[in-house]
């Protein structure tokens, strides 16, 4: 069943989220990220802060960090980025750390190796509880959403997630959006539930 609904596409460039610990460790003691600007779901933040991602010899500059502070430092790269890297990192949802590589994380102040949390966040649509039910779709499922344009690109496996506080928008990383050719303004649709 197809929903011409409109619905935002955000293209998510890489990006780390840090726990306080790391965030302290790399920008000193108490620090407070500042805020570049607000992304679609509430509370969550670009910030004006930037590391550097270290594996082996190789290494990606000025990547931002995202905001508020998280339990769990977490990085979420491309798998551009991975070949470039020379890094196995597996698709996974944001906050599925199990079995991901660690990697060397450098800021202004100093550097730490993470353990593991270096992922591929797999594409994935948020939606309130009152969207979900305007869209007939449920938390946990997966639908086929289709990016018109230029390159008009049909999305499939994207996982539903259904929260009271998220606000409807469909996530790609960098490779998905360069993929379908993504420009501003451009609005996916469902065209099918699984
Ligand atoms: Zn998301």
């Amino acid at each position: 069943m197809a929903n011409p609904k409109k619905i935002l596409i955000e293209v998510s460039n890489r990006h780390a989220h840090l726990s306080k610990e790391h965030l302290n460790a790399l920008f000193g003691e108490n620090y407070n990220l500042t805020i570049n600007k607000s992304l679609s779901q509430p509370n969550q933040y670009s910030t004006n802060e930037k590391i550097t991602l270290i594996h082996q010899d190789r290494k990606i500059e000025n990547v931002r960090v995202l905001g508020p502070p998280r339990e769990s430092s977490q990085v979420e790269i491309s798998r551009t980025d991975a070949f470039h890297l020379k890094i196995p990192a597996p698709l996974k949802l944001s906050g599925d750390l199990e079995e991901s590589p660690g990697i060397i994380l450098k800021g202004p102040i100093g550097e730490i190796k993470l353990e593991k949390g270096v992922i591929i966040s797999h594409r994935h649509l948020h939606a309130s509880e009152d969207e979900a039910r305007e869209l007939g779709i449920q938390h946990n499922q997966t639908v086929v959403l289709k990016v018109p344009g230029l390159k008009e690109t049909i999305f499939c496996k994207v996982l539903v997630r259904v929260h009271p506080e998220h606000r409807l928008s469909f996530h790609i990383d960098c490779d998905d959006g360069n993929a379908c050719f993504f420009q501003d303004g451009v609005y996916a649709e469902i065209i099918e539930l699984n």
